[in-house]
């Protein structure tokens, strides 16, 4: 705080152009003392671990989100995004091959499109994959030939097994779960924002696999899907995946699979085709959001440790915070014991000139508070008097976090 004082005056005593930039670096270095508090009490703010959640509420212990480059223009892919077809031959022949072994013809690359060929039979991607955001952008032929399931039709398949239909349906009725965008066999597009023939239209599809263990379902699975920009699937169950005039039932999916590209005998154009790997779900092992009690457990041990490993890098107030703030996720004998010492020696410290310490006793103080509010600290232990009584004799007004 002094620091920051100091540093506004000499920049105000060097002459700065004008008072509206002073004001400004003002606003601004208080903007951050302001973020930066936040940030260093935030270890004591919200709510703590609990029997299912690994992590606090606000935690800054969470790891930040990985940094990565958008695309330029909405739909070009962004910097982690694996591009499966960027509208050249060697992206084609690099990413792709067809399913059928004995055939007279292959998928063909004209002006930056793959195009199905009929006979031709189905694309496989070399790349097998699961849990994904899909761009993919496609054209049903300008030349209108056939009706119903006959007109513009391919599909996308995820894993190669669930069909996102790929039909020309600009104004071409058809059975509604086998619509252009709909989850074939299992749930029809909520509307039909499809442009005319000839034109390309987007997709942009979240798919998570259904998840089976010991013949239980885990989670069934399901697809999103935004057509034009225009969300068509929401979340939809994918009740197994899908079949042609069957009812598909719960099955689990294998762990990857390719995406296939359909081959329905009509020259339906597909670009820019990209997709990005989701993160894990927690059935799955990961640890973001609700877990259950083992992995909470195994995850709030692996937290802790690492927060006990940081203190070790401490000294005195800091590292008393760092170990107390380890004691929200896991119980263990040595920290609570070097906490209490390290508090005792805090105390013994502060008590003889207090002023000079204030934000430090306080800080301390509501970390303290916190452990005995969230019943990790037992409510009479004698440090929490001794520091609200520092506190009071001083007359400090004290926001609780
Ligand atoms: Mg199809």
């Amino acid at each position: 705080m002094m620091a920051l004082l100091a540093g506004l005056v000499v920049e105000f005593l060097w002459g700065m152009n004008s008072e509206l930039n002073f004001f400004r670096i003002l606003f601004g270095k208080v903007l951050y003392l302001f973020i930066s508090v936040q940030f260093l009490w935030a270890q004591f703010y919200g709510d703590p671990p609990d029997k299912t959640h690994p992590w606090a509420v606000h935690d800054n212990n969470r790891p930040q989100p990985p940094r990565i480059e958008p695309g330029e223009i909405l739909g070009t892919p962004p910097s982690d995004a694996i591009i499966l077809f960027d509208g050249t031959k060697e992206s084609f022949k690099a990413n792709w091959k067809h399913e059928k072994h004995k055939r007279k013809k292959d998928w063909k690359v004209i002006n930056g499109a793959l195009i199905s060929v009929d006979g031709a039979g189905d694309l496989l991607s070399k790349a097998i994959f699961a849990d994904c955001q899909l761009h993919i952008e496609w054209a049903a032929p300008s030349k209108i030939i056939g009706s119903g399931q006959g007109r513009g039709n391919s599909g996308i398949f995820l894993m190669g097994i669930t069909e996102v239909q790929v039909l020309d349906n600009y104004k071409n009725p058809t059975y509604p779960d086998g619509f252009a965008g709909s989850v074939y066999g299992i749930m029809p597009p909520m509307v039909n924002a499809l442009k005319p023939p000839g034109q390309w239209q987007t997709y942009d599809i979240i798919f998570r696999r259904p998840v089976h263990r010991d013949g239980k379902a885990l989670d069934e699975g399901y697809l999103t899907v935004f057509l034009n920009g225009v969300v068509v699937q929401d979340g939809t169950p994918l009740e197994g995946g899908g079949l042609h005039k069957d009812r598909s039932r719960s099955r689990s999916f294998p762990v990857k699979g390719p995406l296939k590209l359909q081959d329905h005998g009509n020259p339906v154009q597909f670009r820019n085709i990209w997709y990005r790997e989701l993160r894990q779900r927690s059935v799955e092992g990961g640890t973001d959001g609700e877990l259950s009690y083992e992995a909470t457990k195994t995850k709030r041990a692996e937290i802790a440790a690492s927060i006990r490993k940081d203190a070790t890098t401490k000294k005195g107030k800091e590292k008393l915070l760092r170990l107390m703030e380890s004691l929200c996720y896991e119980e263990d004998a040595v920290a609570i014991t070097d906490a209490e010492k390290l508090r005792s020696e805090f105390i013994d410290q502060v008590k003889i000139n207090p002023d000079s310490y204030k934000e430090d006793i306080i800080q301390v103080s509501n970390a303290v508070k916190y452990l005995i509010k969230h019943q990790r600290m037992r409510t009479d232990h004698p440090h929490i008097e001794i520091l609200e009584k520092i506190i009071k004799n001083n007359g400090w007004k004290v926001k609780n976090n």
